[in-house]
């Protein structure tokens, strides 16, 4: 409510068009850099100070617009701040050790502080693709693991496993070294799922998703580099990439888009479209172009890896392709009714009648059969007294009240509509008299006072369907003429 009557809150901003968004982004993007170069190593203690001062003051602004948003954003605004404010934590931590207290244990607290911007920033990420979600999509989900399993093999092969092969390292920083990248491919798992199907608040989404990709940049490019043994070289971009984390998680929360990044958007599950095909099967590639890849530059090859993600991606693809035929299948069963039956009442259509008489009078095997037709009496001043919508509502009750009434007295016997206020019957195993009892209690049980005209013929076993219902239409004239609310036969 305080967030509402507020003036200026962001809820009321103005929109900004894609332009503004853009040159926001880049101003963000400059800072960014200015900021890790006056902080790097040639940078100074005033200029380290006034850097994260500033990236500090952009957490403290996330933070207003997070609690300004709590409304629409829930949780995963103060998620997001939380992240980022954990991240610049462990980069402050890290100074206050290196650069105060001199100590150089790895690892120190700011691993701690890490690895809890990355526990947040994968909350916040899971959050908001629950609240963007209308339904369950299993097929997105799966889409995202392929991108996450065709990348894990990448980072797997070229980053993880020298960390893993023996690096003389103890066991918690060769854990740290693995725990790192496995952290980045699940960032980059969730920022593939929030991609699919993203629809609204999407200039918000795109710089959250930007900024989580700096985060996971910088740290990939970090731990590749810091075992290339280059790390010193590319520190000022490293460090630009991480307040880019900072700087746009805020400029995404005050992004006046941002009060819809929650809003459930209803992509159709299961689509397939060019886009998302093209990321499939470009993730689908990265196994066997890494083991190529090892293979001509005389790397390492990483069987196994490659091997493991290559059937695991094969295992997901097979199961999208399940999910996608099951689906069409399911929506082929829903065409399939849509196709026979009549969308108001739900009872057979003109179609489906005609064929079932068919097929009846063609395996006509001498029991008796009958044929009707049904049409209400003075539908028309019915509409025109109460409402075309009270003369479409006294068909669904017909309906529901003839089929009730046939159930009980003649099983077999289908009804159709036959289209406007006319209805068709048929009844095997009847003879016309029989049969003509059978609508003379459907004229008892019709609904709202209203009545109907019908006629009613036996199969002589020779008579074709058109003959057939050309004779029930005569009597069905003759009734309306003899008074109506009658049954001909
Ligand atoms: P009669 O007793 O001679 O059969 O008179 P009637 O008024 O029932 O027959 P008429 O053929 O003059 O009018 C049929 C009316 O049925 C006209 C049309 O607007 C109405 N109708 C046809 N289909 C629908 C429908 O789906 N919903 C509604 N509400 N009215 C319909
Ligand atoms: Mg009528
Ligand atoms: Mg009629």
């Amino acid at each position: 409510m305080a967030a509402q009557l507020l003036p200026g809150a962001p809820g009321r901003a103005r929109p900004w068009s894609t332009r503004t968004t853009v040159l926001a982004a880049l101003g963000c993007a400059l800072l960014a850099v200015l900021t890790a170069r006056a902080t790097g190593p040639a940078g100074g203690a005033l200029n380290t100070v006034a850097g994260e001062g500033l990236l500090l003051l952009a957490v403290a602004a996330g933070a207003v617009a997070a609690v300004r948003r709590r409304r629409s954003l829930g949780a995963v605004g103060g998620l997001l701040v939380g992240a980022s404010g954990a991240a610049l934590t462990g980069d402050l931590t890290w100074i206050v050790n290196t650069e105060v207290l001199h100590r150089e244990a790895y690892p120190d607290w700011p691993e701690a502080f890490y690895l809890l911007a990355y526990a947040l920033l994968l909350g916040a990420g899971a959050l908001l693709v629950r609240r963007r979600s209308a339904r369950r999509d299993p097929s997105a989900l799966i889409d995202a693991a392929v991108v996450t399993v065709g990348l894990a093999v990448v980072v797997q092969c070229f980053v993880v496993a020298d960390r893993l092969g023996g690096s003389g390292d103890p066991p918690v920083v060769q854990l740290l070294g693995v725990l790192y990248p496995a952290l980045d491919v699940l960032v980059l798992g969730l920022v593939a799922r929030l991609l699919i199907g993203a629809r609204s608040g999407r200039a918000p989404l795109v710089l959250l998703v930007l900024a989580m990709l700096s985060y996971l940049l910088g740290d990939l490019l970090f731990t590749g580099l810091v075992l290339a043994e280059s790390y010193e070289a590319w520190q000022p971009w490293i460090n630009a990439l991480y307040a880019l984390f900072n700087l746009f998680v805020p400029l995404a929360l005050w992004h006046p888009d941002a009060e819809r990044l929650c809003e459930r958007t209803d992509a159709g599950p299961g689509r397939l479209g060019a886009g998302r095909a093209v990321a499939l099967a470009v993730a689908g590639l990265l196994a066997p172009a890494t083991l190529l890849t090892e293979h001509f530059t005389d790397g390492d090859e990483h069987v196994v890896a490659v091997a493991a993600g290559g059937a695991l991606l094969f295992a997901l693809t097979l199961l999208r392709m399940l999910l996608l035929v099951r689906a069409v299948e399911g929506q082929r069963a829903l065409l399939e009714v849509q196709a026979r039956t009549d969308a108001l009442t739900g009872l057979a259509n003109r179609r489906t009648y005609d064929h079932r008489l068919q097929r009846a009078l063609a395996a006509g095997d001498g029991a008796p059969l009958s044929a009707g037709l049904v049409d209400l009496d003075r539908f028309k001043q019915y509409n025109d007294t109460h409402g075309h919508a009270a003369g479409d509502e006294l068909l669904r009750a017909a309906a529901e009240a003839w089929s009730a009434e046939l159930a009980r007295s003649a099983p077999g016997a289908c009804l159709a509509r036959y289209g406007g206020e006319e209805f068709a019957l048929l009844l095997p195993g009847l003879d016309a008299q029989e049969a003509a009892d059978v609508v003379r209690r459907m004229l008892a049980v019709t609904p709202l006072g209203q009545s109907f005209s019908a006629g009613v013929v036996g199969w002589d076993g020779t008579a074709g369907a058109r003959e057939l219902l050309q004779r029930a239409d005569e009597r069905l004239y003759r009734a309306k003429a003899a008074g109506r609310a009658r049954v001909l036969a």
